[in-house]
């Protein structure tokens, strides 16, 4: 029998290809690092235990708090953080429904973006601020601490902003809300638009 492992998933884009916004280097570091020690620690910590060859949203909503859950809810935030990233800065905005929600909840787009820069810039501590819409279809901005994640929720994650240090300090050391400005740069909408349910 084959042993179901969590892998790396592959990039749809090269470490080098959203310099300057976000470095080589730093990708190399989160992703090729971090992200990958959160998968392989993962993998080991499921190995034999009762959680074997649940999914990994399974494992994010049903694991108790600990080790299990923290980096379980870390891969899938990384997940969702490198996938919506792409190198066609400032790629189309939402549009079609998707839109329509973020009027209804922020009144703008960039009404949005000052928000979700507002929260993220103000998250005191290691964790995530997440766009995600809940089961009656309403969005809202979500900040968690740590590996934690909406979908423990009942929430559905739709953009992910990573704001661990590790995301941003070899290219902007203290300078949160630059980073923040040009995350937004790099965000595929399109991408974080197919996660609605
Ligand atoms: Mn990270």
């Amino acid at each position: 029998m084959i042993k179901f492992r969590f892998e790396l998933p592959e990039l749809g884009y090269q470490l080098g290809d959203l310099a300057p916004m976000m470095s080589q280097q730093t990708l190399s570091y989160h992703y090729g690092k971090h992200f990958r020690a959160y998968v392989d620690t993962l993998n080991q910590l499921v190995d034999g235990s009762k959680y074997e060859g649940l999914s990994l949203t399974d494992l994010v909503r049903k694991a108790p708090e600990g080790p299990i859950a923290n980096n379980a809810g870390q891969v899938h935030n990384h997940l969702l953080f490198f996938e919506q990233l792409t190198p066609n800065f400032n790629a189309k905005h939402p549009s079609g429904e998707f839109l329509f929600l973020i009027e209804q909840s922020f009144g703008s787009f960039d009404t949005m973006i000052e928000r979700l820069t507002k929260a993220a810039s103000s998250f005191f501590g290691s964790g995530w601020v997440f766009l995600a819409i809940t089961e009656q279809g309403e969005l809202k901005l979500f900040s968690l601490p740590n590996g934690d994640s909406p979908l423990r929720y009942g929430l559905v994650p739709l953009l992910v902003i990573d704001v661990w240090e590790h995301a941003y300090y070899l290219d902007y050391q203290n300078r949160k809300k630059d980073y923040l400005t040009n995350l937004f740069m790099l965000i595929n909408w399109q991408v974080v638009s197919a996660r609605l349910p």
